[in-house]
């Protein structure tokens, strides 16, 4: 979801606790899909016949792209959130997450904020 879309729609802090969530959730994916690659070793050392270890490799294949897959969504959407959030601060009188999406430039992918506090203006880039 895009950051001006995500702002209108929840709001900016339920926005950034929604993408810290969505990010941390793919972390998790990551843990999981390396304890898949070790099980799959593991299982890849006992079984002698050649379609176990078939199958323990393709299994180690797959838990390594899903997991590689996993981390970069991960990284992308907490960097994305933290860049947000570094923005957040309406530079006149400070309020955090106080503000309300004017309007968006998706050539430039930056949106015009409003602070619903003094509605000082601002721009926010994604
Ligand atoms: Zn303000």
């Amino acid at each position: 979801m895009r950051l001006a879309d995500g702002i209108r729609k929840h709001g900016f802090r339920k926005w950034y606790e929604r993408e810290l969530l969505q990010s941390h959730a793919h972390l998790v994916l990551t843990f999981f899909c390396m304890v898949g690659v070790f099980a799959a070793v593991e299982a890849l050392g006992r079984n002698r016949a050649w379609s176990d270890q078939a199958v323990s490799l393709l299994s180690i294949l797959l838990c390594v792209a899903i997991g590689l897959w996993a981390l970069r969504r991960y990284m992308y959407l907490l960097s994305h959130a933290e860049a947000a959030a570094h923005q957040a601060d309406c530079p006149q009188c400070k309020a955090y997450g106080r503000f309300a999406v004017e309007s968006e430039n998706d050539a430039k992918q930056t949106c015009e904020v409003c602070c619903r506090k003094c509605q000082h203006r601002w721009t926010i880039s994604d």
